[in-house]
């Protein structure tokens, strides 16, 4: 199979579909590979890394569109990139839909094959690729809460681990999930105090046996979540409700009442957040106050650090793209069932049950 992967143009988006690495094990499958020049420039992937690793490099997206029979991205393609698609190619991408008529509706026109990154499942029932991501914010709300932490940003001036002699900070982290998990793990390695809060009883055994005594479990009721909240230096919201908004379990009234110079990271801002005062900020300027409490709130955190999520994405990616590329699209989605729910728009029709109902078009 031909394989095409374009550089990305959303603004700020420096991720690539495929890293090198990923390009030379397909390439060892006995398939092509074209990247578009510069594609990984912005993450120290170089066109001479390319095409060490077996990759052609051409000079626009519009040719790596028109050579490849499978196009291989990141984020859901932009308008102008919807133009390039044609029928019967296959785009495995992020694509997120459901809020999101006009590329729908640009997708179904193309009569193209899509797969989308972040319905695919695996045999837990999970979503494998978009754990990476939730891996990458988790890890990083702690370094973000830090800095957040910091007197020139607003914050307490309190260092996550202390010294010794002098307490650590208590970090406060409601949902034990992905994100939960790694941000626990970056905290308790810079020595913080920790709390981890969940309403699924097995999540919290789960922690309790991995950490071995080192944080603190706690079942999330919203007296649970107030007792701790105001006690918190800094908290981090990771809670998720699949298919849902996410709940606001953190009031403006318990802002009020929370420690001056306090910090919340809340990861779950790309789901509407879990705290009454989250509103979405960016990477130019990711921090604001309400009621003395430093408030990050950047939808799209894996972004500033493209690299590592690329590389994150890639691993996880890549046997799907070898799967589709050896078998083709029609054995690869009939042998696995999990690659299919990952279909969204296939030939001109809708194929996923929630994107046809959040947006009222035939299923
Ligand atoms: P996950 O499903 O692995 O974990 C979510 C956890 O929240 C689950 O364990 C669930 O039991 C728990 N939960 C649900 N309701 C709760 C409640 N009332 N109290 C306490 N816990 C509750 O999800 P995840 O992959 O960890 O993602 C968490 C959030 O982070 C999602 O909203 C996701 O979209 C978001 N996210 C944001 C970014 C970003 O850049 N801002 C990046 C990745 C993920």
């Amino acid at each position: 199979m031909i394989l095409g992967v374009p550089k990305e143009i959303k603004t700020h988006e420096y991720r690539v579909g495929m890293v090198p690495a990923a390009v030379k094990e397909v390439v060892s499958h006995g398939h092509s590979v074209y990247i578009e020049t510069q594609a990984g420039s912005g993450i120290g992937f170089s066109d001479q890394d390319y095409i060490d690793a077996g990759a052609q490099i051409l000079p626009t997206a519009a040719e790596v569109f028109s050579e490849s029979e499978m196009i291989v991205k990141v984020k859901e393609p932009q308008a102008i990139e919807r133009t390039m698609l044609r029928e019967g190619q296959i785009l495995f991408t992020y694509l997120h839909l459901a809020p999101d008529s006009a590329q729908t509706e640009d997708l179904i026109r193309s009569k193209a094959i899509c797969i989308a990154y972040e319905t695919v499942t695996d045999k837990h029932g999970r979503l494998p690729l978009l754990a990476p991501m939730s891996e990458v914010a988790g890890r990083m709300s702690i370094q973000a809460g830090a800095f957040a932490l910091e007197k020139s940003r607003g914050g307490r001036g309190m260092l996550l681990g202390g010294v010794p002699g002098v307490e650590p900070a208590k970090v406060v982290i409601i949902g034990g999930g992905v994100v939960g998990n790694n941000a626990a793990q970056m905290a308790l390695g810079l020595q913080a105090d920790v709390v981890i809060l969940d309403r699924n009883i097995d999540v919290l055994r789960q922690l309790d046996v991995q950490f071995n005594g080192k944080l603190k479990t706690v079942y999330s009721t919203n007296d649970a979540i107030e007792r701790h909240v105001l006690e918190a230096d800094l908290v981090i919201g990771g809670v998720l409700v699949v298919g849902a908004t996410a709940p606001k379990l953190v009031s403006a009234e318990m802002i009020k009442k929370m420690k001056p110079g306090a910090a919340i990271v809340d990861v779950a801002i790309d789901q509407g957040g879990c705290v009454a005062t989250s509103h979405p900020t960016t990477h130019d300027n990711p921090t604001y106050i309400v009621d003395e409490v430093v408030h990050y709130c950047v939808a799209n955190m894996p972004g500033a650090v493209a690299r590592t999520s690329t590389v994150a994405l890639n691993n996880a990616t890549l046997p799907y793209i070898v799967e589709l590329a050896n078998n083709g699209y029609q054995q690869a989605l009939q042998n696995n069932p999990h690659l299919l729910n990952g279909l969204n728009v296939y030939r001109g029709h809708i194929t996923c049950k929630n994107v046809a109902q959040a947006l009222d078009l035939p299923y």
